[in-house]
């Protein structure tokens, strides 16, 4: 039930950065290898809600494309960047190849776009609070 803990945490960082305004959305980006379901995570947040401040706070996810890093130069690029170079994946393996859940997996198929090394590691991404609607001045606010 890692989703619930993820829930958790959500609700008491964006709690404690909004105080006693009254929150109407919070949008989150989670990495697309973080292998959470989205949909019991959502149930979480809004079984959680219930008994905080962000009763009316409606929860919107984003998901973050794979980042990787280049060991011989230090060049970081998406997933999209080489998308170019998965082409030949995708037509040995199909469109299903799970690269997007599995970018561990990446470094055999690419290369840096930079320096063309294969030394390339995935890059490992939190989950983080993108966006943050309160109702008081009806601006969107964003967290640091
Ligand atoms: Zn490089």
């Amino acid at each position: 039930m890692h989703e619930w803990s993820v829930a958790y945490s959500i609700i008491r960082t964006v709690m404690s950065w909004a105080g006693d305004k009254e929150v109407l959305k919070v949008t989150i980006g989670i990495p697309s290898f973080s292998f959470l379901d989205l949909d019991i995570l959502k149930d979480a947040f809004n079984e959680m809600k219930k008994d905080s401040g962000l009763s009316n706070a409606e929860l919107e996810v984003k998901i973050k494309d794979p980042t990787f890093k280049c060991r011989n130069c230090g060049y970081t690029f998406t997933i999209n960047e080489v998308s170019d170079q998965l082409q030949g994946v995708r037509e040995e393996f199909g469109e299903e190849y799970p690269l997007h859940l599995m970018p561990a997996l990446a470094p055999s198929f690419i290369r840096c776009p930079k320096c063309g090394s294969h030394d390339v590691i995935a890059q490992a991404e939190d989950i983080t609070i993108d966006e943050i609607l309160v109702k008081e001045s009806g601006a969107v606010k964003t967290t640091s």
